[in-house]
């Protein structure tokens, strides 16, 4: 339909993502995900009253250095804030937030699409407490405060986004950044990292916003980019029908792919914050924040430019080993292991990653071995099908270094030429008609006769060696066939 290309959809994004601290934000119970429901919990979490609140010192710090790894201005002095509202995952009544002073504002995260480069700014990052988790049977409904008063950084960024797509890579490059700097572990299946989704349409070129609706805790980036198309298309037929957009709050309905009505925001919902009287305001120093900056791990920027001009990689290949944990410096120690980075890193990329599932790149298969297996490669001493058969076995478990296995099971390339000699004159004899094709210009029969004397070496004879040697003896024949005629 014409109509939709007419339209922009306009998106921002609330991330929340749990502090990967040990105790909680304002007590020293356990900051710890999957034990039995409320037996993490004090009075303080639990907020009973009269329990006095304190504030974790290293919630602050992680949430200073997500600030820096954000390009954030980190402000020296900040403030917790009283968030009220009712609900009973919240048995305090308010949440302990953060309204007017969030420790970090104006930062960015760039992303790329499609080969663009684009910058998302960002609003602000504050620091708030988690609520417990409704669980809901036929019957009740139950709540389990063990993650009640956990440290969660909310970050919100401006509206800078313009399709589903962008949103979930947004999401994936905000992941591995909080994950690298160990600020959090954003594993999205146990609700550690949620994102609420505020989108609205307006006609291009136009610079006002719509009206906007919100969809609540989406936990993957699929489920994100789902919603977002969905929701665009809903807003747009509705203003072509000539109908108005309300302002409201959604959620996304993973079984039909839709967004349907949560509740209506009659008008803005007042949460009446107010400073939290517990906790008196804090300064964060000049000397904190160059301290936290020194313990980030390199930047993904940084690190993105610096692979694709060392290594000299593809914009790709760079891509693919920034986009699980711990890979970019799994090559980097193979690399430096071996003289043939290019055959370790088309093992690593093609084969490697095919045997491991999981955010968290981790191979039984050491960079020294990878390493191995890549110089004997690079030497000829096994072909590219043993490389792939030494790694599945060492990712296995099997015992022993890559040659050692290779030698045990008589897996190493033959490059003695004459036994590649033996196997040249069997195929020649076996394979008449191709021969009979070779020497009638079909220069590609070539190819079928070299496949056979692999086959006959069970994949071990050095195939350019092969190669060679059959084209050596068919031309020599030639030659003697001329002479004859
Ligand atoms: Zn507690
Ligand atoms: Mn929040």
């Amino acid at each position: 339909m014409k109509a939709y290309h007419e339209y922009e959809t306009v998106i921002g994004l609330e991330i929340h993502a749990e502090l990967n601290t040990n105790t909680k934000v304002f007590c020293s119970c356990p900051n710890r995900f999957g034990a039995k429901p409320n037996t993490l919990c004090c009075p303080v979490c639990l907020g009973l009253p009269g329990a006095m609140p304190s504030l974790n010192r290293r919630a602050v710090e992680l949430t200073v250095m997500a600030g820096l790894a954000l390009h954030c201005e980190i402000s020296p002095i900040s403030r917790m804030d009283r968030k009220q509202y009712f609900y009973p995952d919240l048995p305090k009544g308010y949440q302990i937030s953060q309204a007017e002073y969030p420790i970090c504002k104006n930062g960015y995260l760039d992303i790329t699409v499609d080969g663009e480069c684009r910058r998302i700014r960002i609003q602000r990052i504050h620091l708030e407490e988690d609520a417990g988790k409704l669980i809901h049977t036929e019957t009740q409904t139950l709540v389990d405060y063990n993650r009640s008063g956990v440290p969660l950084i909310e970050i919100v960024s401006e509206a800078d986004l313009r399709s589903g797509r962008e949103a979930a890579e947004y999401m994936r490059e905000l992941r591995a950044v909080l994950r690298e700097a160990g600020i959090s572990d954003c594993k999205m299946q146990e609700g550690s990292m949620r994102c609420d989704v505020n989108l609205s349409i307006r006609r291009r070129g136009e610079t006002a916003l719509g009206e906007r609706t919100e969809i609540k805790n989406l936990n993957s980036f699929a489920f994100a980019e789902k919603a977002i198309a969905y929701e665009s298309q809903r807003q747009i037929a509705l203003l072509e029908r000539g109908e108005r957009v309300t302002r409201e709050t959604r959620r996304f309905a993973v079984s039909s792919g839709t967004t349907e009505v949560m509740r209506q925001k009659e008008s803005a919902q007042d949460y009446r914050f107010l400073p939290e009287p517990d906790i008196p305001p804090f300064s964060i120093s000049r000397e904190l924040v160059e301290t936290l900056r020194k313990t980030l791990p390199e930047s993904r920027e940084n690190k993105r430019a610096r692979l694709l001009k060392q290594y000299d990689l593809t914009e790709q290949e760079t891509a693919i080993l920034l986009s699980a944990d711990g890979l970019s410096v799994y090559f980097e120690n193979v690399v430096k292991e071996t003289s043939y980075p290019k055959i370790a890193l088309n093992l690593i990329l093609t084969d490697l990653l095919r045997l491991q599932t999981g955010e968290t790149f981790s191979s039984s298969v050491s960079e020294k071995s990878l390493a191995e297996i890549a110089t004997m490669a690079g030497q000829g001493e096994i072909n590219r099908t043993t490389a792939k058969q030494l790694l599945i076995r060492l990712a296995n478990g099997e015992n022993g270094s890559p040659r050692e296995i290779a030698k045990r099971e008589n897996l190493l390339q033959i490059q003695d030429e004459e036994i590649i000699r033996a196997w040249v004159s069997e195929v020649l004899n076996e394979e008449e008609r191709a021969v009979r094709d070779y020497f009638g210009g079909k220069t590609n029969a070539i190819r079928a006769l070299q496949g056979k004397l692999m086959a006959k070496s069970r994949g071990r004879a050095n195939p350019e060696l092969a190669e060679r040697l059959l084209k050596d003896t068919l031309d020599g024949r030639r030659k003697e066939t001329d002479k004859h005629v």
